[in-house]
């Protein structure tokens, strides 16, 4: 009985020259070979009665090698081959097992050894070969004891890195196994029930199953168990973050309704029903007492920012400040001229920020618009207070003037005649001004001196209306009237002297900046000091914010007075605390590229602000799941323009010339088009270089139209600058890298051209594609292959079929397999339990039950052996790593 955490050269029987092999790997101790799980096995139990058979399956056989020799076509290029027959000598049939330039393997096979193969058998008139087979040498090789090991039985087949051999390492494993206890770990999953498919299972035996299994049946078992654990644990943080995050509390959004009704009543279009469907979900969450988690699924071109922006609306009308992050500065940019466009109108302030520049709309464009307006009955007067700097302008006026949605005042009234306001009849003041009123204006300060009121204040969206145009806010006028003529009833009733108590006019400013509020907020509470009512470090009874708990320095004071209500921009937010206050929804665009990690730590800048995340992938359910396991799932499986068709060739790129042709026709019916350069794996700089060249080459194709460049590798105001050309129309056609992957947005661009479209995956062909059918116009995308590139015009050939970006991602999935649509999963850990990730559907869900019961007993995860799952951070790397 040996422990886990013995070194496997103290392993009984195990051989000293297998285990310094594997220690060389790393592969030091008995859990070390453990949790090694081969990725895949081979049935080496009945291979003898098994032919050679040519089809397009790989097959496992036992042979015997009978010749072997280099072939030279001169130069050093050349085939090694093998020629083999069945090691039982019973069928007479030959194979030739080929190494095409690898004359080294006359070295590593000779005449008369053992071999198992593995690999596709090809027909070539009648004479069967197998190229580049997996092979391993049973017999006649280094060491070829242990043979019950590796031949006769399921046998496993590891993934191997460096100098390990699939030997060493199936030596190593079979008599770990044959001296671990047989409970030699402890079980993380409860324990199975009796009935279930998993009757009987412990970790223990599902981890020996994992190696050697008795049966295909038994291994298939093994496989669902560990996968369930793997998903358990999974599930298990998951569910544990989403309940951490419940439990932080969220607030209610829930809103006037004013905002959302003029933006649809500006929007040039309805939304599909799949659109509305999305956003009450989406909305219904917001105006729960819970955290929003939600994912906002669809395709490209289904429409999400607007689905985004109204869910956007819906916190700015709660008087919260909503944030979009883009996954790319043009991306970011591009949402933030949408939302210049469709939300400023409504009065909104939109701030971007990105690694490059700053841009927060600080109030001046805004005083240029209202300028425009006629203001009856206005007219400018005297400077009044002594902290106004040069730029401050105080009009005296009656009221109403005009009013500006969103707008902050600075106001000022006095008592009649200036007599002074007794203590109690000051309290009746300050109270009505921070209770009476609460839902009619937004309050940053007020200070009732003895015998004049500041306040510092914001009117809120009124309710009254409904059938108007503009939002509609609280007249300042109205506000100021009833709170006079209320306090006034009450100090009289107090018993002041006079009738009157306020003067009727009062004096308002605009606020114009955010250096502007902080001045007039400081004036404010530094007033009743500067007068003289109280010392340097006194309270003063009837200012507010006072100093009981209320923060007091303007930093704090008054940051959600100055703080845009609208906040995009890129990875940069990150960083930049100051830009995000009072965040009630952050939404994070184009997911996959961000990463889990980053979401994480956006969510906790705010204080659990409503979290929506946007992406165009299609997702496999089983994988929304688990990636997405704290996500809520809302998906728009709808596109707003059926109607709109994009053709879809492919082509060889012989045609060029035709192509160009066909662009300038649709550039002069005025229509635009992007060409699209890429070079994958390749840097930024060589890909660059590509479309460099390009650029040059469609300048004269096109003469005399213009054609803009755009790569990675040009600066963000440069690129800023052809987006915005190309944009407004000035640039005809777009030569680009793949920067222009993801969300941009010109619907008049209908044509896209692809240079060798045969290096790019089917998804990522899909999005680029996105790009264009965005207007009314019928679209067209040429894919250009290796003329005589037969394999890539197969494969693209969905792309010709259909645009239905799901079906696509099957397509590619059933091409690739999950291994390499997960990426990185495939190379982790135990790549065997990823192996049918997508297929386990049920699995996950049971994972998922599994872990809220687990939860509801033991919500510390106190259990020692359930430790390794109390940490949060692997979660983030591990997920952000399956979605590379
Ligand atoms: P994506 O989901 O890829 O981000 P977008 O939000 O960029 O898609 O929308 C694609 C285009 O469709 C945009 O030009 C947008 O204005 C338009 N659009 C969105 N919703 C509708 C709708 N309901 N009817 C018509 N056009 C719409
Ligand atoms: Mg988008």
């Amino acid at each position: 009985m040996i422990p886990l955490d013995l070194s496997l050269a103290e392993v009984p029987s195990l051989p000293a020259h297998a285990a310094r092999l594997l220690a060389r790997e790393g592969i030091k101790t008995v859990a070390d070979v453990v949790w090694h799980l081969p990725f895949r096995h081979e049935d080496r139990r009945q291979m003898q009665a098994l032919a050679f058979q040519a089809g397009l399956l790989p097959s496992c056989h036992h042979v015997l090698v009978t010749k072997t020799g280099n072939k030279f076509f001169g130069g050093r290029s050349g085939v090694f081959e093998a020629v083999v027959r069945h090691a039982t000598g019973l069928l007479g049939q030959q194979l030739t097992l080929k190494w095409w330039n690898m004359p080294f393997m006359s070295r590593v096979l000779a005449e008369g050894q053992e071999l198992i193969v593995y690999g596709v058998i090809k027909d070539s008139k009648g004479r069967l070969s197998m190229s580049h087979p997996e092979y391993e040498i049973v017999k006649g090789g280094a060491d070829d004891d242990a043979e019950q090991i590796h031949t006769g039985r399921i046998t496993p087949i590891y993934r191997l890195k460096g100098a390990m051999t699939q030997k060493a390492l199936r030596v190593a494993a079979w008599h770990v196994c044959q001296a671990l206890p047989g409970a030699f770990c402890e079980d993380l999953l409860p324990t199975p029930s009796a009935e279930g498919e998993f009757a009987g299972l412990t970790r223990s035996l599902a981890l020996r199953e994992g190696h050697f299994p008795a049966s295909m049946e038994k291994l298939e078992q093994a496989r669902r168990y560990l996968a369930l654990e793997e998903f358990y644990g999974y599930q298990l943080r998951v569910a544990r973050r989403k309940r951490r995050v419940i439990e932080s509390g969220g607030r209610k959004q829930i809103g006037t309704g004013e905002l959302l009704r003029d933006f649809f009543n500006e929007l040039p279009f309805q939304l599909t029903t799949a659109q509305q469907r999305c956003l009450e979900e989406i909305h219904r969450d917001m105006a729960s007492g819970a955290p929003m988690n939600r994912l906002l699924h669809g395709d490209v071109g289904s429409g999400k920012t607007v689905v985004a922006f109204a869910a956007m609306l819906r916190a700015v009308e709660s008087g919260r400040q909503a944030v979009l992050m883009a996954p790319t500065q043009i991306l970011a940019e591009q949402h933030a001229i949408n939302a210049r466009k469709w939300l400023e109108p409504l009065g909104l302030r939109v701030a971007l920020r990105t690694g490059s520049k700053r841009e927060d709309g600080d109030g001046l464009e805004l005083m240029e618009r209202s300028a425009r307006v006629p203001r009856a009955g206005s007219r400018v007067s005297r400077e009044t207070h002594p902290a106004s700097s040069q730029e401050t302008r105080y009009s005296r006026r009656r009221l109403p003037h005009f009013e500006r949605p969103w707008a902050k005042y600075f106001v000022t009234f006095s008592t009649a005649a200036r007599r002074k306001l007794p203590e109690n009849a000051r309290q009746i003041v300050l109270d009505a001004i921070r209770h009476f009123h609460g839902n009619r204006y937004h309050l940053y300060a007020a200070c009732v001196m003895p015998d004049h009121v500041h306040m510092l204040i914001e009117p809120a969206i009124s309710e009254r209306e409904p059938g108007a145009d503009a939002p509609v806010f609280h007249k300042l006028a109205d506000i100021l009237h009833s709170l006079k003529s209320f306090t006034a009833h009450e100090i009289v009733k107090a018993g002041w002297q006079d009738q009157r108590v306020w003067e009727k006019e009062s004096f308002d400013r605009l606020i114009r900046s955010e250096a502007d509020l902080r001045e007039k907020f400081e004036y404010i509470v530094g007033n009743p000091q500067e007068a003289g009512l109280v010392g340097p470090e006194e309270e003063y009874a009837w200012l507010w914010p006072s100093g009981d708990g209320a923060p007091r320095d303007a930093e704090h004071g008054t940051r959600d007075a100055c703080a845009p209500s609208i906040v995009i921009g890129t990875h940069a937010l990150l960083h930049d605390a100051e830009l995000m206050h009072n965040t009630g929804i952050v939404i994070i665009d184009e997911q996959h590229k961000f990463g889990v990690a980053q979401r994480a730590k956006l969510i906790r800048k705010g204080d659990t602000p409503d979290v929506l995340v946007m992406t165009a992938t299609p997702i496999p359910r089983t994988l929304t799941l688990t990636i997405y396991g704290d996500l809520e799932v809302s998906t728009i499986d709808q596109k707003p323009r059926d109607g709109v068709k994009i053709i879809t060739k492919v082509r060889p790129k012989t045609k060029l010339k035709d192509a160009a042709n066909f662009l300038r026709e649709q550039i002069e019916e005025g229509r635009q088009g992007y060409i699209v350069y890429a070079l994958i794996d390749e840097s930024e700089k060589l890909e660059a270089g590509a479309a460099t060249k390009g650029h040059e080459e469609w300048s004269k194709l096109l003469a005399p139209c213009e054609v803009g460049l755009l790569h990675g590798r040009m600066s963000a105001e440069e690129k800023e600058d052809v987006m915005k050309r190309f944009r407004a129309g000035k640039l005809d056609a777009l030569v680009s890298t793949t920067v222009i992957e993801v969300g941009i947005d010109v619907p008049n661009a209908t044509v896209m051209f692809i240079h060798d479209a045969g290096r790019f995956g089917l998804a990522q062909l899909h999005q680029l594609r996105g790009r264009i059918g965005r207007g009314a116009h019928t679209s067209y995308c040429v894919l250009f292959v290796e003329d005589k590139d037969e394999e890539n015009r197969q494969r693209l050939a969905i792309m010709e079929e259909t645009s239905d970006g799901f079906q696509i991602a099957e397509e590619d999935l059933r091409r690739r397999g999950p291994g390499d649509v997960l990426g990185h999963a495939q190379s982790g850990q135990a790549p065997l339990l990823f192996g049918e990730l997508l297929a386990d559907t049920r699995l996950v869900r049971l994972a998922r039950q599994l872990a809220e019961k687990t939860l509801d007993e033991d919500p510390h995860l106190q259990r020692p052996a359930l430790a390794v799952f109390r940490d949060e951070p692997v979660v983030a790397e591990k997920a952000q790593a399956m979605m590379q």
